[in-house]
């Protein structure tokens, strides 16, 4: 079994991976970073949970290492040279939290950057100077505006979730921010899916790319337990609190297509007395980051989310999720349900589906080439004599006219405060997790069906 040091990673490198538990490289490392090593363009088919965030980041360190030895150690204000960006403000710190955790014994520096939260620490991070920093194309933009950052001197550029980049809008940022780089550069590029969209990007950005993919998702799912569980539209919130309270569920992932829907949850869980919070882009960052925490720490039952906002949110071992609401994109109910069952240790997946919603399981149920198992729930007997009603597929504008999250970062205001992080100990490190082969893979260069034009950003 090829182990890390085999694919000819520094030994501080090394070091840093195995003490965070790390024992043998996953299918997208395997192939992603001796491709990086050698300096060309990167085309990854690969979404969060293969160990992509690796699979880009331990080569980027090795390589900025080895350009640091070659052009001599930074003195003073140290140029960027690696730029990170993501579609999330939490994706983001995640990925920027694992810079520090697989660079802690190399002397490079990074920091992130996002919207929704002050930008003067951020230009006071910048001035400083970073070897490599982690942003959202939003903030990034701002910066730019502002004349606060140095893009010059960048050798690396990762996309990460460049098909999420897109459906959020973020095209027109991305292309502006291509325009300030220097040309001769290093290109990664990471997408679950392959729209005309992600292929008219990736032809523009990428210089005879190595391709990788790992395995479609959707023929790795089977260590997930799927099943729906036909209930009236009205009487979901009730059927939920009873499967949390009877089946003494702890850490459920709830997903809602709209952010109204996450907060009218939120309000009904709570008159059942059951713990939850809501995560999308209209809540501040800091009640994001709360929310994260305490469903992490086991103090919040259920966290509820939208699609967006769930993406780049890592939590190892989730062993139940509930689409509260199907998805109107198949394959966002692949991604969702890909949130359990992670490292193989199984997990299960519940629908609650409503007469509104046969339309959306049936798409599911061919895009997975499966039909999931459905069972009624004694009590919660749907109305057969029910009609279907339209989806509402967004929040009413009313209730969107907010948006400090991360699909409008530029309508947002600078304010608040920014976990900025230069110094290495300022953002806790992932906890180190068992070996996560990439079992539950992504699928392939598969063109995305439906448009952003039609769905909620979280
Ligand atoms: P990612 O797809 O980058 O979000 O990674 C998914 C999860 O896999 C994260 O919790 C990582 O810490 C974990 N992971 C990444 N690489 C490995 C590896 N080689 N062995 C075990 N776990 C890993």
């Amino acid at each position: 079994m090829t182990t890390f040091s085999e694919l000819g990673l520094a030994d501080e490198i090394v070091r840093a991976v195995s003490e965070h538990g790390y024992t043998t490289p996953t299918p997208i490392q395997l192939q992603a970073i001796p491709a990086v090593l050698t300096g060309q363009d990167l085309l990854g088919g690969a979404q969060t949970g293969t160990g992509k965030t690796a699979g880009f980041t331990l080569p980027l360190l090795h390589r900025l290492m080895a350009d640091t030895r070659q052009t001599g150690a930074a003195s003073g204000r140290r140029p960027i040279r690696a730029l990170i960006l993501t579609p999330t403000r939490e994706l983001a710190a995640q990925v920027e939290a694992s810079v520090q955790t697989y660079g802690k014994y190399l002397p490079l520096t990074s920091g992130v950057i996002f919207g929704g939260v002050g930008i003067n620490p951020q230009i006071k991070l910048l001035k400083t100077g970073v070897d490599i920093l982690v942003a959202t194309p939003g903030r990034l933009l701002d910066h730019i505006g502002q004349k606060t950052i140095d893009l010059t001197q960048i050798k690396i550029l990762v996309l990460d979730e460049a098909d999420r980049m897109l459906d959020m809008g973020f095209i027109k940022d991305i292309k502006k921010i291509l325009a300030l780089l220097p040309p001769k550069r290093q290109n990664l590029l990471f997408s679950a899916t392959f729209s005309n969209e992600i292929k008219e990007l990736t032809d523009r950005l990428l210089n005879s790319p190595a391709m990788i993919e790992v395995a479609r998702r959707n023929s790795t799912v089977d260590v997930i337990t799927q099943k729906i569980h036909p209930v009236d539209r009205d009487r979901k919130h009730v059927l939920l609190s009873h499967l949390v309270k009877t089946l003494k569920w702890t850490q459920v992932l709830v997903f809602t297509r709209t952010k109204h829907g996450a907060n009218k949850l939120v309000e009904q869980l709570g008159k059942a007395e059951i713990t939850s919070m809501a995560i999308h882009g209209n809540k501040s960052q800091s009640a994001r980051t709360k929310a994260l925490a305490e469903f992490k720490d086991g103090q919040l039952q259920v966290l509820v989310a939208t699609d967006i906002a769930a993406r780049g949110i890592d939590i190892d071992q989730l062993p139940h999720v509930v689409n509260y609401d199907l998805p109107n994109v198949p394959e966002d109910y692949v991604h969702r349900i890909g949130r359990t069952g992670r490292a193989g240790a199984g997990g299960e997946a519940v629908s609650l589906v409503c007469v509104d919603e046969l339309k959306l399981l049936a798409d599911i149920e061919k895009f997975i080439k499966r039909k999931i198992v459905s069972e009624v729930v004694p009590g919660f007997e749907p109305d057969p004599y029910a009609k279907p009603q339209p989806i509402q597929l967004r929040s009413h504008p009313a209730q969107r006219n907010q948006r400090p999250g991360p699909a409008s970062p530029r309508k947002t205001a600078p304010s608040g405060a920014v976990k900025s992080t230069a110094s290495r100990s300022a953002t806790p490190a992932r906890p180190a997790s068992g070996p996560r082969p990439a079992a539950g893979g992504l699928p392939s260069l598969t063109a995305r069906r439906g448009s952003s034009g039609n769905r909620g950003r979280g």
